[in-house]
């Protein structure tokens, strides 16, 4: 197995995770930071540290990105844009999979190839295979790097556009995001009515576990446009919402959060779907802006 050496930019804890996986590996690691403190307990692990962003380009052929978005690389980059010739940039930095085609042409025209990644764990997982990072852009490129990518995690492979890797993260944030952020609703909710997280939490774990028979059960379905009503009714969802609407009111707690999902079947149903099931707001979400 060859440990070629390998440069950081970006210590976030995210950065900090990698450069750390891979000493941990054997590689040789060069990193640089803005906030060079930043790099202290990895120099104290055996990484050196760039004084400018040049020498660490200049240190390794894969230099991996991990920085808050794309804007930030072109801070950092710009102004070192001739040591990038030769250079293989695997970017972990999460955006929007246009931005993610634009670095790719921007990286090319400076001599550089690009890897986009999206990495699906916080640092804690980084280092372990059990996790996966989506990786798009040139295949030769992928498959000649992919032993250095697996010192930070699992790897799939999603296609030639440098944008698919960023695509198939933000697909995933979607679903994190708001169903973190429902969860966090439901703790609220609980805690104004006088039960603790750690009560109520179980019984959101179990609902979420629960969640795969559902996506199995509608999947097919959607594909084949099948919308009908016959195991639940739009209409029922806009009384059941409109009663956790009201819960959150009569606690004290925002409701603006349900109630954009109540306003959002309220739609499906003023658009002819009250008797079908709740999969038609695939179609409602599909068309655009209300
Ligand atoms: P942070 O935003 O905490 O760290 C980002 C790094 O970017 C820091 O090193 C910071 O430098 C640097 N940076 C930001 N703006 C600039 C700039 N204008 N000029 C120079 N450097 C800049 O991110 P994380 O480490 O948490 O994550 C890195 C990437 O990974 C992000 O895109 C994130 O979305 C993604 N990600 C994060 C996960 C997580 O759990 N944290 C999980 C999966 C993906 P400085 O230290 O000087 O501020």
């Amino acid at each position: 197995v060859s440990t070629p050496p390998v440069t950081v930019l970006g210590l976030g804890p995210m950065g900090r995770a990698m450069a750390g996986a891979y000493l941990d590996a054997g590689h040789r690691v060069t990193v640089w930071n803005r906030t060079a403190s930043r790099a202290d307990d990895l120099v104290a692990r055996g990484a050196v540290r760039a004084a400018t962003v040049e020498e660490a380009l200049a240190a390794s052929e894969v230099v991996v990105l991990s920085l808050t978005d794309y804007a930030a690389m072109y801070t950092v980059l710009e102004p070192a844009a001739p040591a990038l010739a030769g250079r293989i940039l695997v970017n972990l930095s999460s955006d929007t999979p246009e931005r993610a085609r634009e670095g790719a042409a921007w990286a090319a025209r400076h001599g550089a190839r690009h890897l986009t990644g999206g990495v699906q764990t916080p640092p804690s997982g980084i280092g372990s295979a059990e996790f996966d990072t989506f990786y798009s852009g040139p295949r030769d490129l992928f498959e000649q790097y992919e032993d250095v990518l697996k010192v930070l995690t699992g790897t799939d492979y999603r296609g030639e556009d440098p944008g698919l890797a960023a695509l198939y993260y933000q697909l995933q944030m979607d679903l994190f995001w708001t169903t973190l952020t429902a969860w966090l609703h439901m703790l609220a909710l609980a805690d104004a009515n006088g039960i603790k997280p750690s009560e109520i939490t179980p019984y959101a774990a179990g609902t979420l576990g629960g969640m795969e028979q559902f996506l199995d059960f509608y999947t097919p379905r959607i594909e084949a446009g099948q919308h009908s009503g016959d195991v639940e009714r739009i209409s029922m969802a806009v009384a059941s919402l409109d009663h956790v609407v009201h819960t959150a009111r009569d606690s004290g707690v925002d409701p603006a959060l349900p109630a954009a999902v109540l306003e959002t079947f309220r739609r499906a149903a003023a658009d002819g779907g009250e008797e079908d099931s709740l999969t038609r707001l695939f179609e409602v979400f599909g068309r655009g802006a209300a």
